[in-house]
């Protein structure tokens, strides 16, 4: 800006009549305020609760907008997705329907290694244009935040396109895009039984390409059996921590590595899937304060039978979040509200549980709690406006969409 611009009045904004589950949690259960009114100027919000205290400055607001009495919530936060990618994996799905075995499969080029081919064969424009369906259909849902991983590229020309291709569509949509770096996904052809190799050549370097573009919030792996163990993560956390960045982790999914403990001896954000955790991982999290991100889209798609440990991780206190984990192979999941009726059928996880996990927890999960997750005076404006009569309903039903307005930095948005 050149000082002599004049960036006018900032606008004050005002939503009335409303039932708000605020999910701050000095408010109980939810945070529910009931006759409860949010005030932004701008973008930011200057005050959420009761009718009776606002400001009889707040309340003569440029625009007010009457709730009827409907149910407001943070706008919702998907912080686990992978909706950059070229292709789909519905071929794939309907050979397995008929009999073809995941080696059948692996053998014919499918799994992984076909949607990191379609990947590669993509423009940035292309990547974008592949995933505005995905992000706009979690968008209709009253999601305001997504985060975002590469992964599918695995070298580093592509990696880059893909966190290129994430970072522009927060240019196209009412959205915030939160990126994660995720090259340590899985091995590519050339580097088969050289995970070493793919580290120092591959991972490490493009990691510090990618940081140098400001493409990356957050560096992300898979640990496990088929993908990456302890001792390699371990190269990519050293790196992320020299360049400043947060780390998270893909950990405990097939089996016990010890990946979640790992990832809170360096204080991550999050350690995602879990279903393999053990009681002193948990504990392990909880406190490193390290968020665990419950993904029960890839367990509905896998049909696995191992339940994340939800009563461990309740009784050590660590932080649950729940996210789509939107990918072509695992879990082509767009429905943050279906997800979180997965969260309740087949984890039994509680209705407060449900949509802290998508709102609060999941604004911790990214490193964004300061900024959304919750309404509150200070946080950006961006709210869900739900025709509902209960919160319980955005968990009850299965494919309904009762979204009524989303709100996104104070500004009313159509999707
Ligand atoms: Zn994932």
């Amino acid at each position: 800006m050149d000082g002599n611009e004049n960036p006018g009045p900032v606008r004050t904004s005002l939503w009335r009549n409303a039932r708000l589950a605020t999910l701050r949690e000095d408010l109980g259960t939810l945070g529910v305020v009931e006759s409860g009114v949010v005030a932004a100027r701008g973008e930011r919000i200057v005050y959420a609760g009761p009718e009776a205290g606002l400001t009889s400055e707040l309340a003569r607001a440029d625009q007010i907008f009457d709730c009827e009495g409907r149910w407001v919530t943070p706008a919702l936060i998907d912080c686990h997705t992978h909706i950059v990618h070229g292709g789909n994996r519905a071929r794939e799905f309907q050979l397995r329907l008929e009999g073809a075995t995941y080696e059948a499969i692996a053998r014919a080029g499918g799994g992984i290694a076909s949607t990191v081919e379609a990947t590669n064969a993509l423009s940035v424009d292309e990547l974008v244009a592949a995933a505005l369906p995905r992000l706009d259909a979690l968008l209709a849902e009253g999601v305001s935040t997504v985060e975002v991983k590469s992964g599918y590229g695995l070298n580093v020309e592509t990696e880059l396109k893909m966190l290129r291709a994430a970072r522009r569509l927060e240019t196209l949509r009412p959205v915030r895009i939160v990126t994660s770096y995720l090259a340590a996904h899985a091995t590519p052809p050339g580097y088969q039984g050289r995970n070493g190799d793919y580290i120092a050549e591959v991972v490490l370097p493009g990691l510090a390409a990618a940081h140098a573009e400001g493409l990356v919030d957050a560096v992300d792996g898979f640990c496990e059996g088929i993908a990456f163990s302890p001792a390699e993560i371990a190269l990519v956390f050293d790196k992320a921590k020299s360049l400043g960045l947060p780390v998270k982790l893909h950990a405990e999914q097939l089996s016990d590595l010890g990946g979640a403990k790992l990832a809170a001896s360096y204080g991550a954000l999050s350690a995602d899937h879990l279903e393999y955790l053990d009681a002193a991982g948990a504990a392990a999290m909880a406190k490193a304060r390290t968020v665990a991100v419950l993904l029960p889209g890839a367990f509905y798609t896998l049909r696995e039978k191992q339940l994340p440990p939800v009563e461990a991780l309740r009784a050590a206190g660590t932080r649950m979040a729940i996210a789509t984990d939107c990918n072509p192979g695992t879990s082509p999941l767009t429905s943050l509200l279906l997800t979180m009726n997965m969260s309740a059928t087949l984890f039994r996880l509680t209705l407060e549980e449900c949509l802290a996990g998508v709102t609060r927890e999941a604004a911790r999960a990214l490193g964004v709690l300061d900024e959304t997750g919750t309404i509150e005076a200070g946080k950006s404006a961006d709210l869900a406006i739900w025709n509902i009569d209960q919160p319980a309903e955005l968990i009850y039903r299965v494919g309904f969409n009762p979204l009524c307005e989303r709100v996104f930095k104070g500004e009313r948005v159509s999707r």
